[in-house]
């Protein structure tokens, strides 16, 4: 085995028997194209599913402690089909409640009616590992998506070895360029914001009114913990404040001024002094801080043919709601099962385009384009100034999202 290959321990079938081989194969029936949590998700339901599966990430494994997100119920229903959610539940904080605030004022208080889980991505992402490595999935780091033929009956993908970094500063030879031709029945481009499975489709991804820029910061905090999401609008300006388990806390301010500016305890104690007065934490160091883009884009399409996006690839909205990450697990989900429904004869390929259509007009809907927002009787004073806003920003989506906003007033067309 080479270190670009993550070889699981054991496991029976085919994918155990690819897994051992550790060598990337020439034919699978799903090849999915990133390992982020999105497409080690796709290829855990994938291979539950009895597909084969290839795996390809043109990184490492990611080892750094990484930042905190939130997992919607919807998504720890799909957790828990494959017996992942309690897990995560163990060391993750449940939120049962999120808190609205309008310029210093708490304006409402929405009780969920499933708990949404406040967990480190890092965690989701070793349990899908983990998970994997029991089915017997390698995972092929290392390993880059080039170019994709998208044939009628099966999708051909150029793979390309990717050097190891820092060089082998031993040798005077330049790395060898390693490629290979992956044929796929399917393909699922989960390669993040910036995806080259998208760009090989020609799929333009769209940019929606600006790049939002966020300070986030991680920290201690040793009040008695809260099951409450904060959310917070200063001006259309959008913040939250994530409980998280260990006596920790996440802060997220989103800000008008640029990348270079420092996400350090001076910074901090502004932003919340200005916007969570309420929430003011204990001085603690802060234990993750970073200035971060959102550029937030959404695909015309989310695919064709035989190649598929989900996740960051698709659309990539602000951190709030944790929205391109939980809808991009659904997504992935809603592939697979038409993907091994189609691949055992159950279903018509049209099934899958009509899928992405629909993901598509959800997240239309998500981000106010080409939807009518429409004030319910009774609606708070509050809430025409800022309906577009909060819609993507609490941790809900599809019907359980439709009805939180109709319980506060707003309904979508
Ligand atoms: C600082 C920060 C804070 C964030 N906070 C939040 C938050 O609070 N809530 C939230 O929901 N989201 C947050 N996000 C965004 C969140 O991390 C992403 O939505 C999530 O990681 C998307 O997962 P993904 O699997 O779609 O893509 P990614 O995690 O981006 O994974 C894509 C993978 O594809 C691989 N890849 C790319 N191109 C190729 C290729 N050609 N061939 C092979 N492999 C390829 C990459 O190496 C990568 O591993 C944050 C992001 C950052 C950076």
């Amino acid at each position: 085995m080479d270190d670009s290959s993550v070889m699981p321990a054991s496991g029976d079938g085919s994918n155990a028997e690819r897994g051992r081989a550790s060598e990337l194969p020439a034919s699978v029936e799903l090849l999915v194209v990133g390992a982020g949590p999105v497409g080690l998700f796709t290829a855990l339901r994938a291979a539950r599913q009895g597909l084969s599966v290839g795996v390809i990430d043109e990184g490492l494994p990611r080892e750094e402690r990484g930042h905190a997100t939130l997992l919607h119920a919807r998504t720890l229903r799909l957790l828990a089909e494959l017996d992942l959610a309690d897990g995560l539940k163990r060391c993750g904080q449940l939120l049962s409640s999120v808190s609205l605030s309008l310029d210093g004022k708490q304006t409402s208080t929405l009780a969920l009616t499933e708990p949404v889980l406040a967990v480190p991505q890092r965690e989701l992402e070793f349990a899908l590992h983990d998970a994997l490595s029991r089915e017997g999935v390698a995972l092929h780091y290392l390993h880059r998506a080039t170019t994709i033929r998208n044939g009628g009956d099966r999708a051909e993908v150029s793979v390309m070895r990717v050097p190891a970094w820092p060089p082998d500063a031993s040798s005077d030879q330049p790395p060898d360029v390693d490629c290979s031709l992956v044929a796929a029945e399917f393909v699922v481009g989960a390669d993040g914001h910036a995806s080259q499975v998208r760009a090989a489709l020609g799929i333009e991804a769209v940019r929606l009114e600006g790049i939002e820029t966020y300070s986030i910061f991680e920290l201690e905090d040793d009040r008695p913990p809260r099951d409450v999401l904060d959310l917070v609008f200063h001006g259309e300006l959008g913040s939250s404040r994530i409980p998280l388990a260990n006596g920790r806390v996440r802060l997220s301010f989103q800000i008008l001024s640029g990348l270079s500016e420092p996400a350090d305890g001076a910074r901090l104690a502004e932003l919340v002094s200005s916007r969570m007065a309420f929430a003011a934490p204990p001085p603690r160091a802060i234990d993750f801080g970073t200035v971060t883009h959102f550029d937030r884009r959404l695909a015309r399409v989310f695919g064709r043919g035989r190649v598929w996006l989900a996740g960051d690839a698709a659309h990539v909205t602000s951190p709030l709601g944790a929205q391109s990450l939980n809808l991009g697990l659904a997504e992935a989900a809603g592939l697979v099962q038409r993907i091994a429904d189609r691949a055992q004869g159950r279903a018509r390929l049209d099934n899958l385009a009509l899928f992405a259509q629909q993901q598509q007009r959800e997240w239309q809907k998500l981000l106010g384009v080409n939807v009518l927002f429409s004030l319910l009787p009774g609606a708070p004073g509050w809430v025409p100034n800022l309906a577009r806003r909060l819609v993507p920003a609490l941790p809900l989506s599809g019907a359980e999202l439709d009805r939180a906003l109709r319980s506060l007033g707003i309904a979508l067309y």
